[in-house]
């Protein structure tokens, strides 16, 4: 279901098994599978159904490095998140995504690409893809057209690969009406999600604090937290959440685990 964060009562602590920080392509992913899963979510999503200026705002930031206008220009902040806007270009990450760079400080990620393996193939019914095949020779078959022909590529140094499109699904519209028929998943709009509160050790996550932008306050105690606000968002947070620890949430393995968690479930 859906509930307007703005009509709830000032000072409200809402309970719930897994709160999910963001509805767009992550947030609302999870959020589906809690409920096919029978598990009580809590979604918590800083824009309503369509853009506003005044949610936008609240991505504004500077680009440094190369030109691009992104910040409050390109993502989308409401219901559905950035896939309001993406293109649509879909295929599964190759093994060196993952891996750790010397040249790259922080890089490499905490799992390989084996453990994201399962789970491609559900997206496809979600993105609304063809076939889990992403293999140029099979395509090149399956098209069998004279002038649909692959690059004579040579040589270990270039490759060619295949992409496959989205229609691009919006999910915000593709699936807004699952979301309201939930009865085990609470979608809250025009809620931002401001801290990441702990106990005094910084060790475990005890609620977070919401705000509306017009003033109402209010907190979500979960027994599992995900973050799924976006790249960039999630680091923000997890930054801006500093009261027990002057560096907040850099460390980010809790919220791996946590993620890992409720997708495996
Ligand atoms: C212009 C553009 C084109 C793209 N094209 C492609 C493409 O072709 N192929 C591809 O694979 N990817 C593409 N992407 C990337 C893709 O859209 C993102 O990887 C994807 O949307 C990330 O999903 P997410 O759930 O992590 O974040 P998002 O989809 O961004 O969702 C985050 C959600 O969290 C909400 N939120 C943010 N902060 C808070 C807060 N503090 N409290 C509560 N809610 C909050 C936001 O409102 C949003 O709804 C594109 C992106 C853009 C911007």
């Amino acid at each position: 279901m859906f509930v307007d964060a703005r009509q709830i009562e000032q000072n409200t602590t809402l309970r719930t098994t897994v709160c999910i920080v963001g509805a767009g392509v992550a947030g609302i992913t999870l959020a589906l599978q809690m409920q096919r899963m029978g598990i009580d979510a809590c979604v918590l999503e800083s824009g309503g159904y369509k853009p506003d200026e005044d949610t936008r705002d609240l991505y504004r930031g500077e680009n440094a490095g190369l030109s691009y206008s992104f910040a409050d220009g390109c993502r989308s902040r409401y219901l559905g998140g950035s896939s309001n806007c993406w293109g649509g270009w879909c295929r599964p990450l190759d093994p060196w995504d993952l891996e750790r760079r010397d040249w790259v400080p922080h890089s490499g990620w905490p799992f390989g690409l084996d453990e994201l393996k399962p789970y491609y193939e559900r997206t496809h019914d979600l993105l609304k893809l063809g076939p889990h095949n992403f293999v140029p020779a099979w395509w090149e078959a399956a098209i069998g057209r004279a002038d649909v022909r692959r690059l004579p590529l040579s040589g270990e140094n270039i490759r060619d690969t295949i992409s496959q499109f989205s229609p691009p699904v919006r999910f915000g519209k593709l699936y807004r009406e699952a979301l309201a028929s939930a009865d085990r998943v609470k979608v809250l709009l025009h809620a931002n999600v401001i801290a990441i509160e702990s106990d005094a050790h910084a060790g475990t996550v005890t609620h977070v604090s919401v705000a509306t932008l017009c003033g109402k306050r209010l907190r979500v105690v979960a027994q599992r937290f995900v973050l799924a606000a976006g790249g960039i968002e999630n680091a923000r947070l997890m930054l801006a959440s500093n009261r027990a620890s002057p560096a907040g949430w850099a460390t980010p393995t809790t919220w791996w685990a946590a993620t890992l968690w409720t997708i495996r479930g």
